[in-house]
């Protein structure tokens, strides 16, 4: 226990945390009284605080991070030795592990060729959103330069990304935004009502909703629309997985207004849904891929872009101007431990077979969450892709009203009460903070996720009865 705790005695730390630490996400008010939690050590699917207590992480670190689970030695001993060979160098110089994690990734990866390193996700859209901004000067005069995001999806912190997103609880009171982000409609068929398309379903619903995207682009200009960034299943916003002819369709779309498909696998990328990447299920030929949780499971801060030859290939055309090239830099993009971790991060998933685990425990969550459904009526709806799950809450089944959002916090808290850490989406689309989240290590056993389960089951019958 010492060495987690630095020869510190607990209450020192936590009073030092009180006094300041500013938390992620927090509204302060309550922790002059609470006491903070602080975790002190993880292992494999566990965790435990600073009163000792041990928790099964059902959400991998909070926010669907820690993919090859806690407490592994093989990615901190690759790290110490390369941080001793060498532990940053940045601007045009390249590094060992720079160059192998991009090989190595982009084998997964057919059609795309190009890796660019920086450190969050916010940070990566951000410069796909650049690099789109540039190619509509370079090519278009800067006319199409607009850049369209899908209601409900998140993108990031930065006032860029919250340009294009689509949670109106998480941008609220940071605006203006920039100029150049148009909104295109949802595709969570559960909801489809909302969009008038209750009388569809399936893959016909998932046409409509991606011909929605289509009346934008003619409504603002095709010639104006320089890209569509989507997450492949969308994550904060309340697990929507699309429907069936949702993607084919919007491909189909992106193709014929010769818009650039950005998939946002900030959440979905490195095996969360089961495959490499999630636009994987769908065939699909992205021109952006970003990505940062999983590439390294938190073992280290890595955020990558990673784009096509061609899109490549537009930023060394000419010579004659000087200004004719990407001009970003991240400064701990150039920081060895983010791809030295990332690469012992696919070797464990490649050995340990984590993909196919990550399909198998992803079957069995959603098949325990939807039995939970028959038992308890406020389950509205059960989505997941891999593990990577949701269970919409509501109070009236048939209206589908959703419940409020205290209730799905409650939840929550009875699930850490009973030694379970789970998530529910929060102060992101208004009126829909109902959803619980699932996303354990990509390590579950069948024990854990019934273990899962299990404490859901409890949890909502010590809330609803
Ligand atoms: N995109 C998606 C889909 C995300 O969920 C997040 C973070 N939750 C981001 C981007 C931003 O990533 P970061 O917090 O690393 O900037």
């Amino acid at each position: 226990m010492d060495s987690t705790l630095h020869g510190n005695d607990i209450e020192k730390i936590v009073s030092a945390d009180r006094a300041h630490v500013w938390h992620h996400l927090t509204q302060h008010k309550p922790f002059e009284t609470g006491a903070p939690r602080i975790i002190t050590e993880g292992r494999g699917m566990k965790v435990w605080d600073h009163n000792g207590k041990e928790y099964l992480d059902a959400v991998s670190g909070g926010v669907w991070t820690v993919n090859v689970g806690y407490g592994r030695e093989r990615i901190a001993d690759a790290v110490r030795d390369q941080l001793v060979q060498l532990n940053y160098f940045a601007g045009s110089a390249g590094s060992i592990p720079g160059a192998l994690f991009a090989e190595k990734l982009l084998e997964k990866m057919p059609g795309l060729s190009r890796m660019y390193y920086c450190n969050s996700g916010s940070e990566a859209n951000e410069k796909a959103f650049k690099m789109v901004r540039q190619i509509a000067h370079k090519k278009y005069g800067g006319v199409k330069h607009k850049i369209l995001y899908r209601a409900r999806d998140y993108h990031g912190t930065t006032i860029g990304c919250l340009s294009a997103g689509g949670q109106q609880e998480r941008n609220a009171q940071y605006g203006p935004f920039a100029p150049g982000f148009v909104e295109v409609p949802h595709c969570l068929e559960y909801r489809k009502e909302d969009q008038d398309l209750g009388h569809l379903s399936g893959a016909d619903y998932g046409r409509a909703a991606a011909d929605a995207i289509e009346a934008v682009i003619l409504r603002e200009g095709p010639e104006t629309i320089g890209a569509l960034c989507l997450e492949p299943v969308t994550a904060g916003g309340g697990v929507i997985v699309p429907p069936e002819g949702y993607w084919p369709r919007v491909q189909e779309i992106c193709q014929k207004y010769d818009i650039l498909l950005h998939i946002d696998e900030v959440v979905c990328g490195v095996g969360r849904t089961g495959t490499w990447f999630g636009y994987q299920h769908y065939g699909i030929k992205p021109d952006f891929v970003t990505m940062a949780k999983g590439v390294a499971s938190g073992y280290a801060a890595i955020a990558c872009l990673v784009t096509t030859e061609e899109v490549f290939d537009m930023f060394k055309s000419n010579l004659d101007d000087p200004l004719d090239y990407f001009r970003d830099i991240s400064t701990f993009g150039g920081c060895t431990a983010g791809p030295t971790a990332a690469l012992v991060n696919m070797d464990i998933i490649e050995e340990e077979g984590l993909l196919a685990n990550t399909v198998a425990m992803g079957e069995r969550l959603v098949a325990n969450l939807t039995a939970l459904a028959g038992k308890h009526e406020v389950i509205g709806d059960v989505r997941g892709a891999g593990l990577f799950c949701g269970a919409e809450l509501v109070s009236d089944r048939a209206a589908k009203t959703p419940v409020d959002e205290a209730l799905a916090a409650k939840v929550v808290a009875e699930c850490g009460a009973q030694g379970v850490i789970i998530g529910a989406t929060n102060r992101s689309v208004p009126g829909y903070n109902n959803t619980l989240c699932f996303s354990p290590a990509l390590i579950a056993t069948a024990q854990d996720i019934d273990a899962i389960t299990g404490a859901v089951d409890t949890a909502l019958t010590r809330v609803f009865g």
